[in-house]
C-alpha cells in the first residue's frame, strides 16, 4: 500500500456511536482480526457489548473525544448526527473516515439538497423554508400535496408534516416546529429503492444490488433484493449512487434512497453516509456485507465483491413485538432459510429497532414471504 492510509488487521478502529450499525460493523471487524473501541454517552450498548473497549462520554467533551481517537488508527462513525466539532476533534488525533465534511453535508436537509442540486443529481423538487411566509410562497410554487420536513436531525419520519391543501400550511408549520425546513413536492412513487455503495481511499467504488423498501409509519419495515426494477434503472441507480460518493468525496459506505416515479425516473430522497437498514440483508446474502465493505474502505483495503449469493429479504423487529411477552424465537428460527439478528438492546420500546430477520429464497418475493412468515411466527406465544 503506497500513498494512502492502510490500517492493517490487528489495529484499533474507533467507532463514534454505539447502536446496531456499530455492532454489526464491530462483528465484521473482529472477524477480520481488528480491535474496536466505541464512544457514546451510553453504557452496555449494542456496540459496546461486542467491542473491545466501550468508552462512555459526551460528544461535547472534546478532550475525551481526542483521548479516544488517539488510542485508534482510524475513526469512523455509525451515527450520522455526531456533531461537526466532535468529528473535528477526533480528526486532530486520527484520520476520520468518511471525513467530517461528509457528515456536515448529510446531517442537514438544506445542505444535503443544495449539494444534490449543485452536483446535478436527480432529486425531489424542494424549496428552503424559514418562515410561515416562505412556506406559503413555496406551496404556491410546488403545489399541494407536499411534505414539510425540518432541516436538522430528521430520520424515520421525525419532524415531518404532510400538507394536503394550502390551508394546512399553518398547522404544519407549528407541528414541525423548526426554524429551518424544506418543503418537498409529494412524490406519488411507484416504489422506493435504496442502493448501498462504497468508495475506497484510492477512489474505486462499487454498489450493492438495489433493494425494494416498504416503510410503515415512516420506519423501514421490509427490504427485498435484488429490486424488481428493470435493468436500465438498476444500472442508472448504481451510477447515480457512485456519483454521489465521488462528488461528496466519501471514503466509506453511503446509502442513497430513491423514489422510482410512475414514469420510470429515479429521484434521490435521502443520503445516509454509513451502512443502512436496507443493506442488512447483505450480511447473509452477499459475498461481502455492507459492514465488511465499510471496514475495507476505512482501513484502506481493496473493496470486496458484492455478488448476491441468493435473493433475500429483511424484516425489522420493532419494540412493539415485545408487548405481549417475549417473542417466540424458536418458531421464527424454525422457518427454513431464516436468520435472526438481535441487537442486545436492554429495553424494548415501541418503534425502537431491536433486531431483524433475514430470509433467503429462490426469488426476492419468495424470500419476502418467508421472512414475513417468520416474523408472524414470533407472535405465536
Ligand atoms: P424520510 O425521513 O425523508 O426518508 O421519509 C420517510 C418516508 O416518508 C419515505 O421513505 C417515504 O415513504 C415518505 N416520504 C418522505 N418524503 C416524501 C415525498 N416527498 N413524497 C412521498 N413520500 C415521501
Amino acid at each position: 500500500m503506497t500513498n494512502h492510509l492502510y490500517v492493517p488487521p490487528g489495529s484499533v478502529i474507533g467507532v463514534l456511536g454505539s447502536g446496531q450499525l456499530g455492532r454489526m460493523f464491530t462483528l465484521a471487524a473482529r472477524r477480520m482480526g481488528y480491535r474496536v473501541h466505541t464512544f457514546s454517552p451510553d453504557q452496555d450498548t449494542p456496540t459496546g457489548q461486542v467491542a473491545d473497549v466501550e468508552v462512555v462520554g459526551s460528544y461535547g467533551d472534546l478532550d475525551a473525544v481526542r483521548r479516544f481517537a488517539s488510542q485508534t488508527k482510524v475513526v469512523t462513525f455509525e451515527f450520522e448526527n455526531v456533531p461537526a466539532a466532535t468529528a473535528a476533534a477526533a480528526a486532530q488525533c486520527a484520520p476520520v473516515r468518511p471525513e467530517g465534511s461528509v457528515l456536515h453535508t448529510t446531517q442537514q436537509r438544506i445542505r444535503e439538497k443544495a449539494f444534490l442540486r449543485a452536483a446535478g443529481l436527480p432529486h425531489v423538487p424542494y424549496r428552503e423554508v424559514r418562515s410561515l411566509g416562505e412556506l406559503h410562497r413555496a406551496l404556491s410554487e410546488l403545489g399541494a400535496p407536499a411534505v414539510l420536513k425540518s432541516a436538522a436531525f430528521g430520520y424515520d419520519g421525525k419532524g415531518q408534516a404532510m400538507i394536503d391543501a394550502i390551508e394546512q400550511a399553518e398547522s404544519a408549520w407549528r407541528a414541525v416546529a423548526s426554524s429551518e425546513c424544506v418543503l418537498e413536492a409529494f412524490v406519488d412513487f411507484e416504489r422506493e429503492i435504496s442502493v448501498v455503495a462504497a468508495r475506497s481511499a484510492i477512489g474505486e467504488s462499487v454498489a450493492f444490488a438495489p433493494s425494494d423498501n416498504v416503510h410503515m409509519r415512516h420506519i423501514l419495515d421490509v427490504s427485498a433484493a435484488p429490486s424488481a426494477i428493470p435493468e436500465r434503472l438498476r444500472s442508472e441507480s448504481a451510477a447515480i449512487s457512485r456519483a454521489v460518493l465521488e462528488k461528496l468525496g466519501v471514503v466509506g459506505v453511503l446509502c442513497t434512497e430513491f423514489f422510482v416515479t410512475r414514469d420510470g425516473r429515479l429521484l434521490i430522497n435521502e443520503l445516509a453516509p454509513r451502512p443502512h437498514n436496507s443493506g442488512h440483508l447483505t450480511i447473509d446474502a452477499c459475498l461481502t456485507s455492507q459492514f465488511e465493505q465499510q471496514l475495507r474502505a476505512v482501513c484502506g483495503l481493496p473493496l470486496g465483491a458484492v455478488d448476491m449469493l441468493r435473493p433475500a429479504a429483511m424484516a425489522n423487529l420493532l419494540g412493539g413485538l415485545w408487548e405481549g411477552g417475549e417473542p417466540n424465537w424458536a418458531r421464527a428460527c424454525a422457518v427454513p432459510g431464516v436468520k435472526l439478528h438481535l441487537y442486545g438492546k436492554l429495553e424494548a420500546r415501541r418503534g425502537r429497532k431491536m433486531g431483524h430477520l433475514t430470509a433467503l429464497g429462490d426469488t426476492p418475493e419468495a424470500a419476502r414471504e418467508r421472512v414475513l412468515a417468520a416474523r408472524r411466527a414470533l407472535l405465536d406465544r
